[in-house]
């Protein structure tokens, strides 16, 4: 079960000496860019000063916004003609950013992802068919070398094109796939206008991830397609996939440590928090060569298992990803996340596998309409069956988010939905008011 056993298995205190080796050598690269060269250098920093990993806390914080600051080319830390190719960002909270690689940078993020995808049991025998759109970002590639690298048979299938993807699939015996959560959802559609049933293709395994998601809708996943399916989590500033992924206990993903440092900070105070308390993930990169970034705030939330993980690697875990800290909305003075609401939504098996948050001026008041997709069987069960439901889901939410909203039910597959990343809330609070002049 394991790719690189020895580093997987390393103990924690050759892993913390290794980390700060690591760490000494980027700082000693990073100090070739223009951003670090001057914010290293006007804090007079130097790969010397680091001697432990308390060390690392001495350096500040990057952010998005000193990424877009040094666009193109401000973080680039080697000669423009050792880089090999770019990746930027899918641009969901603004401009994307642009992150370089050499060709060790890929090498070694094609073995990180290997790493992911031996973890919990994939292997050259397997056809793995990547649904995750190739291009800028990083899904598509990052995960077809992994796949490459360990040897099984990639079907760069792309995203969309749902006919295709299933035609694909039982044309080739796909045994693995690549999905972006909500689209997997979305696919079962297509099964059912095609006729077919997921469960009987050879599929065993899914990864999902580039999108929160609930466990509950995880478990949606594995239900219609009789698989198992793992959360992997990743961000292109990262590389992308390949930062951190769970293992066959389900419970975490691991970070792989010797390649990237995780610090969980308190996104006000920025002081580091607990293990098992909730906060923003902070890493910092470990092996880049092109693009070394120092204390990179993701704006992910999410907390640290304090436990050891039973299968023995001693990379640490981090929960599922709450959202991001921009994710959050404020309705009535209370904050939401969106997957306050799906835990609630997906609990209820009648409701459907889509959903959408609208936010709205209703006179002086904000309102918050949920929209939600409800099942086949039940729309020929009579009105009184349905506000019977919408009751129970509108008391569920408030329990959750102390919040009563509207509720409105739509037919299986009448909410718009696209390939890529999902989109869980329309905010229209600040339409009513009109262009600002
Ligand atoms: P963008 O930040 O523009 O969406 P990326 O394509 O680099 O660009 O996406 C990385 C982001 O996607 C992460 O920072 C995180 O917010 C989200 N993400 C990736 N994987 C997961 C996951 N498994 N669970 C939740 N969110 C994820
Ligand atoms: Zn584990």
């Amino acid at each position: 079960m394991f790719w690189e056993r020895e580093v997987e298995l390393l103990p924690r205190e050759e892993l913390e000496a290794l980390q700060v080796k690591r760490l000494r050598e980027t700082v000693a690269r990073a100090l070739s860019s223009p951003h670090y060269g001057k914010v290293l250098g006007g804090k007079g920093i130097s790969p010397e000063d680091i001697r432990s990993l308390e060390d690392l806390r001495r350096i500040p914080f990057t952010t998005k916004e000193d990424l877009r600051r040094g666009f193109p080319y401000g973080f680039l830390a080697v000669p423009k003609d050792e880089v090999v190719r770019l990746h930027a960002s899918s641009g969901t909270t603004g401009t994307p950013t642009v992150v370089y690689h050499t060709r060790r940078d890929l090498e070694v993020w094609a073995d990180l992802v290997a790493r992911c995808l031996y973890m919990v049991g994939m292997r050259k025998e397997d056809v793995f068919q990547n649904m995750m759109s190739y291009g800028l970002f990083t899904g598509g590639l990052g995960l077809h070398y992994g796949a490459e690298r360990i040897g099984a048979l990639v079907i760069p299938s792309g995203a969309g094109n749902s006919r295709r993807q299933i035609t694909l699939m039982r044309q080739f015996g796909t045994t693995a796939i690549h999905i972006i959560p909500s689209y997997a959802l979305k696919l079962l559609e297509t099964f059912q206008e095609m006729g077919l049933d997921p469960k009987e293709m050879k599929l065993r395994m899914a990864f999902v991830g580039a999108e929160p998601h609930t466990e509950k809708v995880r478990r949606r996943i594995e239900e219609a397609y009789g698989i198992d399916a793992f959360n992997s989590y990743g961000l292109s500033e990262m590389n992308g996939p390949g930062v951190a992924f769970e293992c066959p206990y389900k419970e975490g993903m691991h970070v792989w440590e010797d390649s990237y440092i995780l610090e969980v900070i308190d996104p006000e105070t920025l002081e580091p928090v607990p293990d098992g308390e909730e906060g923003e993930l902070v890493l910092t990169t470990l092996r880049r060569e092109a693009m070394p970034l120092l204390r990179y705030r993701t704006g992910d939330l999410a907390f640290v298992y304090p436990d050891p993980c039973p299968c023995g690697r001693t990379h640490r875990r981090i929960s599922r990803i709450k959202g991001r800290t921009d994710d959050m909305f404020i309705i009535k003075g209370v904050n939401v996340f969106p997957m306050q609401v799906e835990q609630v939504l997906m609990a209820f098996p009648e409701v459907g596998n889509n959903y959408v948050i609208v936010l709205e001026k209703a006179g002086p008041m904000d309102e918050m309409v949920v929209r939600i997709e409800v099942r086949e069987e039940l729309l020929g069960g009579g009105i009184r069956k349905l506000e019977e439901l919408k009751e129970r889901v509108k008391r569920a939410l408030r329990e959750e988010i102390l919040v009563t909203p509207k509720v409105e039910f739509v037919e299986p597959g009448g909410l718009p939905s696209g390939e890529g990343k999902a989109v869980r809330v329309i905010d229209r609070r600040s339409e009513v008011r009109g262009p600002r002049s």
